[in-house]
């Protein structure tokens, strides 16, 4: 079977490697380009991806975890590899075999993965993580905690066996506007640098590389840059409002399986939702919610053909579902059909799910084959 007979997801690299320097030129030179590729790099396949970033000179990949890490190092990949989630301790031999870095959350994490990378004898390169107002992993170290931070934060990078390269913290409303969300986000950075500013004082210990910056600050906080960047969105072509001109990398594509002819009054697909009004030139189109089309989107966004737009109608199945073509005659059996893309804004139709792009890049499954152009 050709890849292109159902239904597909057209990767370009090309969108991807422009999207690259378009970042590159926007951030201070010597500042290292961290590439986030965990989720299968946000759906667009994790090791064509690296491939890419390796090949046009990317200092750093992120994924979120050992599989996603052990699968790039399986492909090829010599780039460093930092793990952003969790990874239990007793796979720290496979850490240090692979050359992979791990984010320390906490000092009780630091002291396993100290004792377990003893136990091989090795040692175990870190990226300690801050909790500066994201509430979610890191050093608490914001406020009453600073202290107490500031002195587990010592404790963890002066381990045996662990080799603590880099420091970062990340961002919760970097890329919402208003003047509230810029408050926090500075009060967040400002945080970040005073943190490291106390261990450094304190310990005589330097971290080799401090960084901060996802796609929201790259954008909006070019101070946060320090030394490197981590975005991950922008790479795939969203999130800069269009002010860094860059290109979207994925169009998810899939064609017409079957057209039927119903009279007005037909009810169609499950539970009903839908009913002709007219005469109606149905088509059906092979991808469903189990292709990563939100079942949530039913009746309430349209597909791109070469003859413009055309309302879905009906629930979405698992593996199909309807489009209108009365008024699209030049749309037949094989026709292209974009779900979205480089004609049908993937931004509007994360709005019609209630989702963000991220949400729909991510949800496109297994079993949608990737095709890379470019
Ligand atoms: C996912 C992630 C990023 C990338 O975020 P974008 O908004 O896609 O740029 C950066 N840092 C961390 C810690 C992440 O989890």
């Amino acid at each position: 079977m050709k890849l292109q007979e159902r239904t597909w997801a057209e990767i370009s690299l090309g969108a991807i490697e422009h999207n690259y320097r378009a970042i590159r030129a926007a951030i201070p030179s010597g500042t290292k380009f961290l590439g986030v590729v965990k989720a299968d790099a946000y759906g667009h396949g994790a090791i064509e991806v690296s491939r890419l970033l390796e090949r046009v000179g990317a200092d750093y990949l992120a994924v979120s975890c050992l599989a996603e890490a052990i699968e790039l190092r399986e492909s090829g990949i010599k780039l460093p590899i930092l793990i952003l989630g969790h990874t239990p301790a007793d796979n720290v031999p496979l850490l240090c075999r692979y050359g992979i870095t791990q984010t320390v959350t906490c000092e009780a994490k630091a002291k396993e993965f100290s004792d377990e990378a003893k136990k091989c004898g090795d040692t175990l390169k870190v990226h300690i993580a801050l909790d500066t107002g994201m509430s979610r992993l890191g050093f608490l170290c914001g406020g009453k905690h600073f202290t107490d931070g500031v002195r587990n934060i010592i404790s963890a990078v002066n381990l045996p066996n662990i080799d603590a390269e880099g420091v970062f913290t990340h961002f919760a409303l970097s890329d919402e506007p208003g003047e509230e969300a810029k408050a926090y986000t500075e009060n967040q950075f400002r945080l970040f640098c005073d943190v490291i500013s106390a261990v450094e004082r304190e310990s005589g210990f330097r971290f080799r590389i401090k960084h901060a910056a996802n796609s929201g600050a790259v954008l909006s906080y070019p101070e946060t840059a320090l030394d490197m960047v981590r975005p991950g969105l922008l790479l795939y072509g969203y999130g800069d409002g269009g002010r860094l001109g860059l290109k979207s990398a994925m169009s998810l594509i899939t064609t017409v399986s079957t057209i039927k002819h119903y009279d007005a009054g037909v009810s169609v697909s499950y539970g009903g939702i839908f009913k002709t009004e007219r005469h109606t030139r149905m088509g059906v189109i092979p991808i469903g919610y189990a292709d990563g089309l939100l079942r949530s989107l039913s009746n309430n966004f349209s597909v791109y053909t070469d003859d413009g737009f055309a309302p879905q109608r009906g629930r979405i199945c698992m593996d199909m579902c309807m489009v209108d073509l009365t008024e699209l005659p030049g749309v037949n059996l094989d026709s292209r059909v974009e779900i979205f893309g480089e004609n049908a804004d993937l931004e509007e139709l994360s709005r019609r799910a209630g989702t963000i792009p991220y949400e729909l890049m991510c949800s496109v499954s297994k079993r949608v084959p990737r095709v890379y152009v470019g």
